[in-house]
């Protein structure tokens, strides 16, 4: 385990052409700073030593007051498509790249400060990130990464007493550690073709497959063997959102990571009551990124991405890299359900079972999460009753009939109950970040400086499949006033 000072950096991209950044060093708050929450898990990824958070040093580093040794900060350069619109110039507009740290198994981790001032890409922003949104952040990529989700890390929340205007009113400054294995994104790539600088469009694909898929570099067909890598990696994350009910928010494709884990999160929402037109986001007035629209959009990004590359490769090569993305989401999809029904193969007339239950639900309001993780309870004997999927809906007739059907596919693959349950509870969560959730340990930490709530859910969070009955009331349905939480862009 390493000090802070010890940390090895080898700061890869603040070595690409000036083109790619801005070389800038954090704004410290105006306050004192303070640490909010400290990520253990997190830590142990770039091998620091958790002891390293109760010296009075660690803020410090962790809010721009002193600069890592080693480190070589930068804003990232990026552009994207964004609610569909070509945006010419984003980049890190409130975030620095303090750089990259390699750990002793030799993976790198981006340490990403995000709430660090202003930066040339700051456009009309105040450079600053707020408490509330870097709690909903740090706490989502546990969550998601708990649920074996890829994603990007929180290390650790650094507040202050500097107020930030949004608008809600006055709120808390805050920044967020964000560990990430790269923050490339689409729009990284979709930069440079606008630009029409396409030797930096290759320079940065050499760049990522150098660090990331190592195995194509050289390869004469690198180029669109990349595309199609992204391509399977981004459809698998998207099999892995629907199957969790997982919404993101706000896919614009500069919140779109090109080794395909879940990065940005803003206005996200796991599914309460399984409704698939669910639109988290308060400012997506159109619902572009409603849960259900979700796959398509992933293909529509990738489609820009391809765009994007197309001065690397032909069109046909790239209409048969993007033709890979539908077969694979259906595939991993198809898999990830057939796991949370706890079937043992996947049969031509199971997608008959699987929409008949979310029909079912759909109609009945009933909780997703709830609902599957009931499922591992029901007794394939046709005499048992359902009971534990019955308390779920309002409908017992078809709830019951639904049942007789699950049951008799059950028992057609002969397996013992209690190991399929068990089988079950690995995949079907029992806690989710419920927006209420999160709503709570916000609460507390804006009204009453205390952190205990956010520090209990990055503990639960951590296995989200345990039974923990002291931990009950977490994996409770929203109460009324969390059904209704408005959540938008400001953050
Ligand atoms: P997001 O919606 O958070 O993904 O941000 C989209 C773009 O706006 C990115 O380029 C951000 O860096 C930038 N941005 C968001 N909030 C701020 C802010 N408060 N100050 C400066 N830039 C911001
Ligand atoms: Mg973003």
């Amino acid at each position: 385990m390493r000090k802070i000072e010890e940390l090895q950096f080898h700061n890869t991209y603040a070595g690409l052409p000036e083109d790619f950044h801005s070389r800038l060093a954090p704004t410290p708050f105006s306050q004192p700073p303070y640490l909010v929450s400290f990520n253990a898990a997190a830590a142990a990824l770039i091998d620091l030593d958790p002891n390293e958070a109760a010296r009075p040093e660690f803020v410090d580093y962790f809010s721009g007051r002193r600069l890592l040794p080693g480190s070589d900060p930068v804003a990232m350069l990026y552009s994207g498509h964004q609610f569909g619109h070509y945006v010419p110039r984003l980049g890190d507009g409130r975030a620095i790249l303090l750089g990259e740290v390699r750990n002793r198994q030799g993976e790198k981790w981006d340490l990403h400060l995000k709430g660090a001032g202003q930066t040339p890409y700051s456009r009309d922003g105040d450079g600053r990130a707020v408490l509330r949104s870097t709690i909903r952040e740090y706490l989502c990529g546990e969550a998601m990464h708990g649920l074996g989700i890829p994603t990007t890390r929180g290390l650790c929340i650094v507040g202050s007493d500097e107020e930030v205007l949004r608008e809600e009113g006055v709120e808390t400054g805050a920044m967020l550690v964000r560990l990430a294995s790269t923050h490339v994104r689409f729009g990284s790539f979709e930069v440079f073709y606008y630009r029409r600088q396409y030797e930096h469009l290759a320079r940065l694909a050499d760049y990522v497959m150098a660090e990331h898929f190592p195995h194509l570099t050289g390869a004469g067909d690198r180029y669109a063997r990349f595309l199609t890598e992204v391509v399977v990696r981004t459809a698998h994350l998207m099999a892995k959102w629907q199957a969790v009910g997982f919404a993101h928010g706000v896919m614009n494709t500069d919140n779109m990571s090109i080794l395909g884990a879940t990065m940005d999160y803003g206005p996200f929402g796991f599914l309460d009551d399984y409704n698939p037109g669910f639109i988290c986001n308060h400012s997506d007035h159109g619902g572009r990124y409603a849960f259900h629209r979700q796959p398509d959009i992933g293909h529509w990004n990738l489609h820009a991405l391809a765009q994007a590359l197309l001065p690397l490769m032909t069109e046909e090569q790239a209409k048969e890299a993007l033709a890979a993305y539908e077969p694979a989401l259906v595939a991993h999809y198809t898999d990830l359900m057939r796991q949370k029904l706890g079937l043992e193969e996947w049969r031509p007339e199971d997608g008959d079972l699987l929409t008949g239950l979310l029909e079912m639900m759909q109609a009945d309001h009933a909780d997703y999460t709830r609902t599957f993780r009931s499922l591992g309870g029901v007794q394939s004997d046709p005499s048992s009753a359902s009971e534990p999927l019955r308390d779920l809906f309002l409908n017992r007739t078809a709830c019951d009939a639904w049942a007789v059907r699950y049951r008799e596919r059950l028992r057609s693959e002969g397996g013992r109950d209690a190991e399929r349950e068990q089988r079950m509870a690995r995949v079907n969560p029992k806690y989710v970040l419920r927006n209420y959730l999160v709503q709570v340990a916000i609460a507390q930490a804006t009204e009453k400086r205390d952190f205990t709530e956010i520090n209990r859910l990055l503990e639960l969070l951590r296995d989200p499949f345990a039974e923990r009955p002291d931990m009950e009331k977490y994996a409770a349905l929203p109460p009324d006033w969390g059904k209704r939480i408005v959540v938008s862009c400001s953050s």
